[in-house]
């Protein structure tokens, strides 16, 4: 029997939102589609707010056109705990093209490419890729460049393996060369086809604009196929970019189904946390800390309360969590197991690459059950120290009670990931708890 349908409703707006955001630049234009299809008001980053925000209002602003904040402002603020934020990551691990990108050799135009992130190299493999992101073209302004989104949202190029016919080693283990090994494919050329600018060509016609016109552009290769529910009940959901598309659309969704009555909920999606973080759109810059305090000016409302808000404000850093694998349980910490469909991941390190005090744990514990969902502790095993999430960057300059959950999955940072099929639910209403608690 398929599970209960809130659960396959989850899983499927989930699955929605994965195909929709095909680079960091697609998964803010498809968060603010949700956001304006809801009543959110868009607030152009560098504009002076003054006249715009009000009590009541819904807002939201995009940075450099690949991070998103949101935030809903209540009829009025409280004595305490005004401020509570939701936080993800629009980008994943994937392939940037470079500049000059054209390879032509033995017949193959190839694309130069670097690696974004870090991903599982054999994951890419075999598999249709495709191309998204942004790209720059000659303006009016030269300050302004004139900016065109393009997704070419057809599989476009794959990378094959080499046979095990000419590596008989192959199953021993593979170190694969990014230079050398990485590169995709994207057309075998012949007499007719395929000129120097194969790839500038192609672009230029995808974006609508002749090759000189384009100056410059921040390309993906993303993993082109859907994801699916699998599982002979499908209790699971396999799919491309689940690290954190699971997070950026349970942390939006929450945004637009609860409101307080009083104080202000945050949810933002950042760019750049599988890269470090540190980038004026990343959860290391100030666009966050320069945001809330902005909000606050044109709420006349004073920087003493400001800084007194951020003290006692609350934050969900909303990251993927590892829960045991099926063949290698031995990976994960031996009291703690984590399962797949055991609601959300309250993730925990001493280190504190994921951020946690035994406070920030306890309040998850009781979100989650008022929200009426299971919840469950993480932590790495101790000879294995795990990754971090951009929970302890953030929890850096905003001093507040902040706590690092997220989905549990396996196979994370592989071209395609596994989770659970009522865990998106978990977390969605989670969120929702966090923005709607009085
Ligand atoms: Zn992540």
């Amino acid at each position: 029997m398929a599970a209960e349908h809130k659960y396959i409703n989850s899983a499927n707006y989930l699955l929605e939102r994965i195909e929709k955001s095909t680079s960091p630049f697609h998964a803010v234009l498809a968060a603010g589609e949700d956001l304006d299809e809801a009543g959110f008001i868009s607030l152009d980053f560098s504009s002076d707010w003054d006249m715009e925000l009000e009590y009541g209002g819904k807002y939201y602003v995009t940075v450099y056109d690949s991070t998103l904040i949101a935030f809903t402002i209540g009829g009025t603020m409280a004595k305490e705990g005004n401020l509570r934020l939701a936080m993800a990551h629009t980008d994943f691990p994937c392939f940037k093209i470079k500049p000059s990108p054209e390879m032509k050799q033995n017949g193959y135009g190839r694309l130069n490419v670097e690696p974004y992130g870090g991903m599982i190299n054999y994951s890419w493999l075999d598999r249709p890729l495709s191309i998204a992101g942004k790209v720059a073209l000659k303006g009016e302004d030269a300050f302004h460049p004139e900016v065109r989104f393009v997704d070419f949202a057809r599989p476009v190029a794959t990378i094959p393996s080499l046979a095990i016919h000419m590596n008989r080693e192959v199953n021993k283990g593979v170190e694969f060369n990014h230079q050398r090994d990485m590169l995709p494919i994207v057309e075998v050329l012949g007499e007719s086809l395929g000129g120097e600018a194969f790839f500038m060509e192609a672009l230029a016609r995808e974006c609508g604009a002749e090759v000189d016109e384009i100056l410059d552009y921040e390309l993906y290769i993303y993993q082109y196929e859907k994801g699916d529910l699998v599982g002979l009940s499908e209790t699971m959901i396999s799919s491309p970019r689940l690290d954190n598309i699971t997070s950026v659309t349970a942390c939006i969704k929450g945004l637009i189904q609860a409101q307080r009555d009083k104080g202000i909920n945050i949810a933002v999606v950042f760019d750049h946390e599988e890269v470090g973080s540190r980038s004026k759109q990343g959860a290391a810059g100030q666009a966050l800390p320069y945001v809330i305090e902005r909000i606050y000016d044109a709420l006349g409302l004073s920087r003493a309360q400001y800084l007194k808000d951020i003290t006692d404000g609350f934050a969900l850093s909303v990251d993927v969590a590892h829960c045991m694998h099926p063949n290698q349980p031995d990976k994960n910490d031996p009291t703690n197991p984590v399962k797949m469909n055991g609601g959300v991941a309250i993730k925990m390190a001493a280190r504190q690459s994921y951020v946690s005090t035994c406070e920030s744990v306890a309040t998850v514990q009781q979100l989650c059950a008022m929200a009426d969902v299971p919840c469950q502790k993480f932590v790495n095993r101790s000879d294995i120290p795990g990754g971090g999430t951009l929970g302890s960057i953030a929890s850096a300059y905003l001093p507040m009670q902040m706590q690092d959950v997220g989905v549990a999955m396996a196979g994370m940072h592989s071209a395609r990931e596994l989770m659970g099929v009522k865990d998106q639910y978990y977390l969605e209403q989670l969120i929702t708890c966090l923005f709607g608690f009085k």
